[in-house]
């Protein structure tokens, strides 16, 4: 029988992103679960795209972006990456279909089969399959909670003679976590003794709170080894326009133009204008000031609200999403709390042992996602309010 899929997508199954949301919306639950917002994007935003639909810039973009968008990604390269090499419009940036597609391109644009690629466990849910498609070989190391450092000597024992690349994730999905300098130049130093390539998914960059978020390409001799993928998704609340873009030195952006070219071609014209011109606006009139405080509120309404479910969270750094343990609530892990959250109390959340190449290893961690109106968020804490059995601990842990 010949009408089955290749060997190279064998083991990739369904999101958890999806898989989630379709109960939700099965159980009409609260759905705090897929990262994105619920509420409206910026004006600014949505009008500069509603201009450029009305004003017909409705056909294919060239293939590596909009010249026009990729001089303002390199102007806000300045911004983002202070201190670092001053980035080339023409050879050095490629525009895709959001994060997503750009990460698969830059795997499948540097990684032979049978290379290894190291990764942080959680890791979001796309690099295993993708390192899979290109044939590669995942070597996770652990980040540990509560704060999720990792161990250096473990780090410097995944290297070894087929390391290809490792990906870093920076604010981090689903942990908060945000990379620290000093911790970015040990994996630096590592990857450069190593001679590996970095693929740094950095789409929450404006979602921090308390650090400053620090790309490694700009740490000194990084930028030539680095592939820096963005996202306009997160920053500007509009996830469905996606509108990605990588970042890295003409001949490793080379390679991944050859496969952007050959997946997508090129994305959405009127949505990369849009971007054009929103960039050079949002550097200066406060946006990433009023993002991060407006998420800074909206985090601490979804951790009182899980506290106060019996839910406490672990402490973050960035990225929109909120961490609770639900190991002594006796649900049978937190795949079992999260199935039971969504049909008995209503409330959609991602269980993150999804994120590890071997989930029996994972903490037992729900994930809530507070890119949300205060509405949505209030609308949960009905539910837990009007169920509350689930998170209470379970009695034979209270016992123990
Ligand atoms: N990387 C991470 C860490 C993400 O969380 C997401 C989406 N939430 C993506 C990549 C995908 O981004 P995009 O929607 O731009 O494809
Ligand atoms: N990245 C989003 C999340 O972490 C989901 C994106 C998707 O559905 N693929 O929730």
């Amino acid at each position: 029988m010949r009408a089955k899929g290749s060997k190279r997508i064998a083991g990739v199954g369904t999101s958890i992103f999806t898989e989630i949301t379709a109960l939700a919306v099965q159980h009409q639950a609260v759905n705090l679960g897929q990262g994105f917002p619920d509420f409206p994007a910026p004006d600014f935003v949505k009008e500069a795209a509603a201009r450029h639909i009305r004003d017909d810039r409705n056909q294919y973009a060239p293939s590596a972006g909009l010249p026009r968008l990729r001089r303002a990604l390199a102007d806000d390269w300045r911004r983002i990456a202070p201190g670092g090499p001053d980035v080339d419009p023409e050879t050095d940036i490629t525009v895709g279909s959001g994060a997503t597609e750009l990460l698969h391109d830059a795997i499948l644009a540097t990684i032979d089969p049978g290379d290894e690629v190291i990764v942080f466990e959680p890791s979001y849910d796309a690099y295993g399959p993708d390192v899979a498609m290109a044939g590669g070989v995942l070597r996770p190391v652990p980040l540990l909670p509560p704060d999720w450092r990792f161990d250096l000597a473990t780090l410097a024992a995944a290297f070894g003679p087929r390391t290809r690349a490792l990906i870093l994730n920076t604010p981090h999905n689903p942990t908060g976590k945000v990379f620290r300098r000093d911790e970015l130049e040990a994996i630096a130093a590592l990857c450069a003794r190593h001679d590996v390539l970095i693929v740094s998914d950095e789409v929450y960059a404006e979602i921090v709170f308390d650090a400053r978020h620090l790309p490694i390409a700009s740490l000194p001799e990084m930028f030539e080894r680095t592939i820096t993928i963005g996202s306009m998704g997160k920053t500007f609340s509009v996830t469905g326009w996606k509108v990605g873009w990588a970042i890295a030195p003409a001949p490793l952006s080379a390679a991944v133009r050859a496969v952007h070219q050959f997946v997508t071609f090129t994305n959405s014209a009127p949505f990369q204008e849009a971007l054009a011109d929103v960039l050079p606006i949002a550097a200066r009139d406060g946006s990433y000031d009023r993002l991060r405080d407006d998420y800074r509120r909206r985090r601490d309404l979804l951790a009182r609200i899980l506290d106060a479910a019996g839910l406490p969270t672990l402490p973050i750094g960035g990225a929109y999403f909120l961490l609770t343990d639900v190991g002594h609530l006796g649900t049978g892990g937190d795949v079992g709390f999260c199935r039971r959250l969504v049909t008995e109390v209503g409330v959609a959340a991602i269980p993150t042992s999804v994120f590890y190449a071997d989930p029996a290893s994972a903490p037992p961690l729900a994930r809530f996602c507070f890119a949300k109106k205060d509405q949505t968020l209030q609308a949960a804490a009905e539910r837990f309010a009007r169920a509350p059995g689930l998170t209470a601990p379970s009695r034979s842990h209270q016992n123990s």
